[in-house]
């Protein structure tokens, strides 16, 4: 049922030069799922990310995020309507603390003349206290609040991967992207980002997946996605997709 899908993406197609990087692809994710998106190296799944957050635009297609088009809106706007998304390489900012990269994800007061600053400042001052708050909270709920005032340039690369994560949580999304969560992160660090997933999860938020480590996809997920080269290759549950044949022909081909 179309209601059940939290975002839901046909028909879309994004050419570089004369390369087809997505073609006619489709993707679903129900709301309250953690869904997977895997695929051979080059098969366009970042891509299909960038498309889906209005990172760069389709040259065909549509998006649809909790029953309204997005197409038109720019990735910020996506976020304030809880649709938030993560690199494949973390984007974080070195020369900030780690709670200033927090706090970065807050929305700014903008556009206002002086005297109504001035009006506002106490509760300006009061949602600074509580973002402030907020962030902490969180930093603590992920084991990084010990970090919190050393330089993000400070951090590990499996730890910047779960800060910018633990950003995303700022704007109370609904549903997040992930891109390649557990690449190049230890072992330990990856058994704890997939406990924090699991436990957002639960308390409501719904997850699209890149990962090409399968025991992740596995643990994780209740239904994944296969692309290949740029179009859909199959669906499924984590089980049907592990037994696929032309799954396990396009991984061997790799
Ligand atoms: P990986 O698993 O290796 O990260 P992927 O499935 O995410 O790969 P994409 O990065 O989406 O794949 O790339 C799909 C195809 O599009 C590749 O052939 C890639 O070289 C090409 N491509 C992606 N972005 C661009 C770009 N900006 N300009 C030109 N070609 C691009």
């Amino acid at each position: 049922v179309q209601s059940d899908y939290l975002l839901s993406a046909t028909g879309l197609n994004k050419n570089f030069g004369g390369i087809k990087a997505v073609s006619n692809a489709e993707i679903k994710v129900n709301q309250g799922s953690i869904t997977g998106l895997i695929g051979p190296n080059g098969a366009g799944k970042t891509t299909l990310f960038n498309l889906l957050s209005n990172f760069i635009r389709p040259d065909r297609g549509q998006v649809i995020f909790d029953h309204q088009p997005i197409d038109h809106l720019q990735p910020h706007e996506i976020a304030q309507r809880g649709f938030i998304r993560t690199f494949q390489v973390a984007r974080v900012l070195s020369k900030l603390t780690v709670l200033e990269n927090m706090l970065l994800a807050t929305p700014k007061q903008t556009g206002e003349n002086f005297f109504q600053v001035w009006l506002n400042q106490s509760q300006v001052r009061q949602e600074e206290r509580e973002n402030k708050q907020k962030a902490l909270g969180i930093l603590e709920s992920v084991g990084l609040i010990e970090k919190a005032y050393d330089y993000a340039g400070a951090l590990s690369g499996g730890q910047r991967k779960l800060l910018e994560m633990a950003r995303t949580l700022m704007t109370n999304p609904k549903l997040i992207l992930l891109d390649e969560p557990a690449a190049g992160v230890n072992p330990t660090l990856i058994n704890q980002i997939c406990e924090h997933i699991i436990n957002w999860n639960r308390q409501g938020i719904t997850f699209l997946i890149i990962e090409h480590n399968m025991d992740v996809i596995m643990s994780l997920c209740n239904h994944v996605w296969v692309l290949a080269e740029g179009t859909n290759l199959a669906d499924g549950t984590p089980e049907e997709i592990q037994t696929n044949p032309d799954v396990l022909e396009a991984y061997l081909g790799e």
